[in-house]
């Protein structure tokens, strides 16, 4: 982390290296990479926790390429979906547990007094930074 490498730009002062714009000159540091809004991001750009969600993990050697700042003073590193790798091939789909059709659990359709018998999962759901449950 270094500092800052400010230029003047329509009356604020930008960082050419993380692109941010300030009033004044920040002292806070560079993260040498690009800074983005939770909103404002490219749609490839994922944290850790997101690629987790969608079952995939960072190849070898893979270095952020955009953070953004939280706001209780930490960082969200992002990195590019091209640079990971599914963790299991065989995982059926994941769905968010809100949004998972009519899917049930195993525990859910044994509530319900239906068998599972043979029939294989046709989705997961994740619930917070796992995956969670096989739905059939
Ligand atoms: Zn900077």
């Amino acid at each position: 982390m270094k500092k800052h490498n400010f230029i003047k730009e329509d009356k604020l002062w930008k960082c050419t290296v993380c692109g941010w714009k300030w009033t004044s000159k920040s002292k806070t540091i560079c993260p040498e990479v690009t800074r983005y809004n939770w909103e404002e991001r490219p749609e490839n750009l994922k944290t850790k926790i997101e690629l987790e969600r969608l079952n995939l993990n960072l190849k070898e050697d893979t270095t952020s390429q955009g953070v953004i700042f939280s706001m209780t003073g930490g960082f969200y590193w992002l990195y590019r979906l091209e640079d990971s790798e599914k963790v299991n091939p065989n995982l059926p789909p994941i769905y968010s547990w809100d949004n998972r059709n009519s899917l049930k659990t195993p525990g859910e359709l044994r509530k319900l007094g239906l068998e599972i018998g043979n029939a294989k999962p046709k989705g997961t759901a994740s619930v917070w930074d796992k995956i969670l449950s096989e739905l059939i």
